[in-house]
């Protein structure tokens, strides 16, 4: 069996990873993003895609929202319920420097020794596919490995749009007294959430003030009831609830539906990465067909019969 250059790690199927921990897992992550193409970084990729475990959770919102400071907390409370946690975080923005990126996952804590949780950050900086094509794999393995994988997005924009193409359910944070509510509907973000939370209950009345234009907000955005809370990290006020809310059973369960249109837009946003929007159309209706069985496979696949005729646009 080969190992993975870098660290000498076993990476060649889920059970390897499992009993390799985070050297291993982080080894596999490494192969996965620097050789994505490979037959190992495949075969694991398609193991873990026929094999989810894990509730994806995408959490969103503004910087200073208090998102890692949620995050800690939520993943305190998993590992006490006794609960594997996986989190990717994500920085897709180029103006944020390497030394406040680091600031930022310094702030998740984690304790080294704990298996049990495992962070990483991506940069998805000047990615022409962006996010999702980068996080779409590493949440495919990781969710085949964890009870939940949260992905973390920073900034408002594109990143909110994106994380639909990763999560099983969103969860968008807002800050009391920022008027976050009004902007992200002008934005067309309120259409992305399954949930949305205002953060910092224990300030109060700004609290429930912002919670009550959430409430209006969401309801002239969405078609069915979002479910809203008020939460506190620091003071435990609704941690429960959303707890609840976070869990299998605590919205529709069945992603299945979900999971499949994200792998196509996964293999879409390859495809058209390399090859252009015209590698799509002469890939035909193949693509949405092949996505749903195998969707690393036919990444592969698909880019080797593109090659024959089509000069790529990206190695
Ligand atoms: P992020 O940028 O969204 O990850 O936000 P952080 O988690 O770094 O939090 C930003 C600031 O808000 C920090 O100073 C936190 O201490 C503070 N903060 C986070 N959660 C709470 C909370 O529940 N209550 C209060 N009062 N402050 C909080």
């Amino acid at each position: 069996m080969r190992e993975t250059q870098e660290t000498g790690v076993m990476i060649r199927d889920l059970a390897g990873l499992r009993a390799g921990g985070k050297p291993a897992l982080a080894a596999a992550l490494a192969l996965i993003e620097k050789h994505p193409r490979s037959h190992q970084a495949i075969g694991l990729l398609e193991e873990a895609w026929h094999a989810p475990h894990g509730l994806v959770i995408g959490l969103t919102g503004p910087p200073g929202v208090g998102k890692s400071t949620l995050i800690n907390d939520l993943m305190r409370r998993w590992r006490l319920a006794g609960l594997r946690i996986g989190v990717i975080a994500v920085d897709p923005s180029s103006r944020r420097t390497g030394g406040a990126l680091l600031g930022d996952r310094i702030r998740m804590r984690t304790d080294p020794a704990d298996d049990g949780v495992f962070v990483r950050s991506l940069a998805a900086r000047g990615r022409l596919g962006g996010l999702a094509e980068l996080a779409f794999p590493a949440v495919v393995l990781m969710r085949a490995l964890f009870d939940r994988v949260v992905v973390e997005s920073v900034g408002v924009g594109q990143s909110e749009a994106e994380i639909v193409n990763v999560a099983d359910r969103v969860l968008l944070c807002v800050q009391p007294g920022s008027g976050d509510a009004l902007q992200f509907m002008k934005a067309g973000i309120m259409e992305i959430p399954d949930i949305a939370a205002v953060t910092k209950a224990d300030t109060g009345a700004p609290a429930s003030r912002a919670l009550a234009d959430l409430k209006g907000a969401l309801s002239l955005a969405a078609g069915e009831a979002i479910p809203c809370f008020s939460v506190s990290a620091i003071s435990g006020a609704g941690m429960e609830e959303l707890l609840a809310a976070l869990s299998p059973t605590g919205g529709t369960s069945d992603f299945a539906e979900r999971r499949h249109a994200q792998a196509e837009s996964w293999l879409r946003a390859t495809i058209i990465h390399r090859f252009g929007e015209e590698g799509v159309k002469a890939a035909g209706p193949a693509l949405a067909l092949a996505s749903r069985a195998a969707p690393f496979t036919a990444a592969r696949d698909i880019a080797a019969r593109l090659r024959v005729t089509f000069a790529p646009l990206q190695s």
